[in-house]
């Protein structure tokens, strides 16, 4: 006779269990907070430089040549009178002018017209066309060329950090 209540019980018991059981969604969720106190994390800090040396009536100065350096797909690294050929490796000396990192000079320019292997990257039809990994490897090697041009255009006061 007394086994009909019990049952009950134990049956709420359980719907009670069900019931307490956490929902996710019944967390409060914090009110969005003004973050603008908190740095940015996407900003890279990139090292700017400025040229402070003597002013040029025309032409570039001397950061702006180490800049074209370092674009210049051909070049696979340079110095202050050198200039080595992305494709054959041949290094060039640039020691007939007087400006540091001078790319504008006459064996550089012919060598760029006549480089064998230069103009093979631009060939469809040959196996030594420039892949995107020589591409980036030069691109390695000039980055290291341009850290040690900038370092010592420093120590010279031609340009400073900004
Ligand atoms: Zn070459």
């Amino acid at each position: 006779m007394s086994s009909q209540p019990e049952r009950q019980t134990i049956r709420k018991c359980h719907l009670n269990f069900i019931l307490d059981s956490p929902v996710p969604s019944s967390q409060p969720q914090p009110r969005s907070q003004p973050n603008s106190d908190i740095p940015s994390a996407s900003t890279p800090h990139v090292v700017q430089y400025e040229y402070i040396g003597r002013q040029i009536s025309n032409g570039r100065n001397v950061l702006q040549r180490v800049e074209m350096l370092t674009a210049d797909i051909r070049v696979s690294s340079f110095d202050t009178h050198l200039i080595v050929c992305a494709g054959c490796n041949k290094q060039m000396s640039t020691r007939g002018h007087t400006s540091l990192y001078y790319d504008n000079c006459d064996n550089w320019n012919f060598h760029q017209r006549t480089c064998g292997k230069l103009q093979d990257w631009y060939n469809p039809s040959s196996p030594y066309r420039l892949t995107p990994e020589m591409a980036a490897k030069f691109e390695r090697s000039r980055m290291e060329s341009r850290e040690r041009a900038l370092a010592y255009l420093v120590l010279q006061d031609k340009i400073k950090r900004v």
